[in-house]
C-alpha cells in the first residue's frame, strides 16, 4: 500500500532551506537586493526588479494588510479537501512584496480589504511549518 500523495509539502532545497527553517522558529523571511533596495517574495535569487544578483535574506515584520481573498469550498488534491472552507489570501507585507497565503482564525464575513494581519505558523505534520496570517 502506497500513501496518498500530498499537495501541501514544499520542494526545500539547498537555496529555500534558510526560509523553511526560519518558519519553523517563527519567522517569516524575505529577499532584499542591495544594489535597487527592494524586497520581494516569493524567494528568488536574482532582484526582479533590477536582475541584480547581490540579493539578502531579511527578517519579516510579519505585518501585513488583506489584499484580496478567495473563500475555497472544494479543493480535490490532498490534503486541502480535509481543510474546506478556507481562506485563499494575497496579503501586501509591510516590507511591500505581495504574498500568497491563507488566512486563519478569522469569520469569513469579516474579511475586509486592507485589514491589519500578522503571520503565524502553522505546524507541519510531515514537511515545514507554513505562514498564514490571522488579524492583528
Ligand atoms: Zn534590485
Amino acid at each position: 500500500m502506497t500513501s496518498s500523495p500530498r499537495y501541501d509539502l514544499p520542494d526545500v532545497d539547498a537555496f529555500t532551506r534558510p526560509y523553511w527553517d526560519a518558519a519553523g522558529e517563527g519567522r517569516l523571511l524575505i529577499r532584499r537586493c542591495r544594489d535597487c533596495g527592494r524586497a520581494h517574495h516569493y524567494p528568488r535569487e536574482f532582484c526582479p526588479s533590477c536582475w541584480s544578483e547581490d540579493v539578502a535574506w531579511e527578517e519579516a515584520s510579519g505585518r501585513a494588510e488583506l489584499y484580496t481573498w478567495s473563500v475555497v469550498h472544494r479543493n480535490d488534491l490532498p490534503p486541502f479537501g480535509a481543510r474546506v472552507p478556507y481562506v485563499a489570501a494575497v496579503v501586501d507585507l509591510a516590507e511591500g512584496p505581495r504574498m500568497m497565503t491563507e488566512v486563519v482564525d478569522c469569520p469569513q464575513d469579516a474579511l475586509r480589504i486592507g485589514m491589519p494581519l500578522r503571520v503565524a505558523f502553522r505546524a507541519g505534520d510531515e514537511g515545514p511549518a507554513t505562514p498564514v496570517f490571522r488579524p492583528a
